[in-house]
């Protein structure tokens, strides 16, 4: 017994006793687990649900609580947008990027307006209307907002844009708290044998079956048969050091993880039976530079002067790529006309001033001709309302030409650059753990980020790709497992 762990299996045949028997059991109560135990209750299976924590909640909770639904919603029609399958489909293909997982993208892009129904039927509300322009979540309760880079290049080509971030009705920032509330009213309802401060320490195995859980749970091991199948609902490993060292080293150059404790074990546990683990260099970050709004219109550079980026497209991407740059800084470049204070929370600097893009040029202590040249180049464009190097559209893109000008720091170390991880368990359609081979892994399932699903690509992440990968693919485990 006492060899058992996250890294090794114990074998049925070692199992002292059993503590519980289930059908299923569930590891984590975030939105992926709470949407698991909806679905096996409904299908008829004897559910428990195993949290470490005292109560439900983990990184969804912390959450905006939008959701990335398309293909026609309510507010989306009722504001206009005919979003078809097709486009939403292509799109969520294109956020994938060269992680993208195929089959996921159209099972999602297939039901994803009956998922938002079903979210409905659980209670979650929507106001059903639209909000126009940048905002990263709204502060009233409004429902429908741009969360992507579907109106950029070169997303706006592939797929007829539409905004598909669906918020939860509630005021202010943080509606993943009442989402997980109202999911876990349901859980409850259905009559799910919930344990919290029980933690998951090991899986159980029968040959090459996972038959059930070692739990945690006042400092005793408990031992959990689980009959028809384990969901594996922990979340990512954004503040597991070992791991990102491992796996995902281009995340030290920034500062600020997000989450709850995120700590990969249920990769680990999944790794344990001979899951494979997935696109684990991939994470999301960004740094809330498009507060306020008018700071989109500015020109983004990196510390030689150059442009990498449309800056039209989804902050996080903007972000994400900026972090690919040389030299741990970007600079955001604005003219008097388009510049209000950062939003403090963002960490972000004035660098240089001056009367001329030449001035500030020499100010951040750049070789003459680089910015300004960068800056001549981008204002003569503008000026004809094209963007030839990056394709960025109008009304983002205007000429920068009233003095005085300046330049903000965003700083990988310092700026406040939020991250999480994005790369996990390799699962199929139906949430199955696959092992290396591609084979299923008898008795195992997982969903939400402790799995590379949806949100795959860090530089293709839209906002609400992950709570829609939590719930959608956290039903299909639940639902299978309880076959
Ligand atoms: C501030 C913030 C805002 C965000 N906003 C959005 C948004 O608006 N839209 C969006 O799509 N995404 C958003 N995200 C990302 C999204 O919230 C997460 O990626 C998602 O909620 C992860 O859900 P999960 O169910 O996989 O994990 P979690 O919600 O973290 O749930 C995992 C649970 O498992 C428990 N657990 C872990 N290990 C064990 C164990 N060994 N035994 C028992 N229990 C265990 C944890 O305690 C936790 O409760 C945001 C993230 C943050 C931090």
């Amino acid at each position: 017994m006492t060899a058992s762990s996250h890294h090794r299996p114990l074998a049925m045949a070692n199992v002292p006793h059993w503590d519980f028997t289930t059908d299923v059991a569930i590891v984590g109560f975030g939105a992926t687990g709470a949407c698991a135990a909806i679905e096996a209750a409904e299908a008829g299976a004897a559910v428990m649900l195993f949290e470490r924590s005292s109560g439900s909640g983990g990184a969804s909770a912390l959450s905006g609580g939008e959701i990335y639904i398309g293909g026609g919603t309510d507010a989306q029609l009722a504001a206009g947008f005919a979003d078809t399958v097709e486009d939403f489909t292509a799109y969520l293909k294109l956020a994938g990027g060269p992680c993208v997982d195929t089959a996921k993208c159209e099972v999602y892009g297939r039901e994803a307006l009956a998922h938002y129904q079903w979210l409905k039927d659980q209670g979650v509300p929507y106001r059903g209307n639209y909000l126009p322009g940048k905002v990263i979540e709204p502060t009233d309760d409004s429902t429908l907002i741009w969360s992507g880079s579907e109106a950029a290049s070169p997303f706006r080509q592939q797929a007829r844009p539409a905004p598909r971030g669906h918020v939860i009705r509630h005021h202010g920032w943080g509606g993943g708290r009442p989402l997980v509330d109202i999911l876990e009213r349901r859980v409850r309802d259905l009559g799910v044998d919930i344990h919290v401060d029980a933690r998951v320490v090991a899986l159980i195995v029968d040959d090459d079956r996972v038959a059930g859980l070692v739990v945690r749970i006042d400092n005793q091991h408990r031992f959990v048969r689980a009959r028809r199948g384990v969901v594996l609902a922990t979340g990512g490993f954004v503040f597991n050091q070992a791991m990102r060292a491992r796996y995902c080293p281009d995340s030290f150059r920034i500062n600020s993880p997000i989450g709850d404790r995120d700590d990969g074990i249920g990769i680990e546990l999944g790794q344990s039976v001979g899951g494979d683990a997935i696109h684990m260099d991939q994470f999301f970050t960004t740094c809330p530079w498009t507060i306020p709004a008018e700071q989109a219109h500015g020109v983004f550079v990196n510390t030689v002067g150059q442009r990498f980026i449309n800056e039209d497209c989804y902050h996080g991407r903007v972000s994400r790529c900026a972090i690919d740059q040389p030299g741990g800084k970007v600079y955001l470049l604005l003219d008097s006309a388009h510049f209000t204070q950062p939003f403090e929370l963002a960490g972000i600097s004035i660098a240089g001033t001056g009367e001329t893009w030449e001035e500030v040029e020499a100010e951040l202590e750049m070789p003459a001709g680089t910015l300004s040249a960068t800056m001549a180049f981008y204002n003569r464009h503008a000026h004809e309302g094209r963007d030839p190097l990056f394709d960025k559209q109008q009304p983002t893109l205007v000429p920068l030409d009233q003095a005085p000008f300046v330049a903000l720091e965003l700083n990988f170390a310092t700026s406040y650059f939020s991250f999480f991880t994005l790369g996990g368990l390799k699962t199929s359609a139906a949430a199955e753990v696959l092992d290396r081979g591609g084979t299923p892994i008898p008795g195992l399932f997982a969903a939400g980020r402790c799995t590379s699903g949806l949100p795959a690509w860090g530089h293709g992440y839209s906002s609400g790709l992950s709570l829609a990968d939590c719930t959608f693919f956290g039903r299909k485990a639940g639902h299978n497992a309880a076959q």
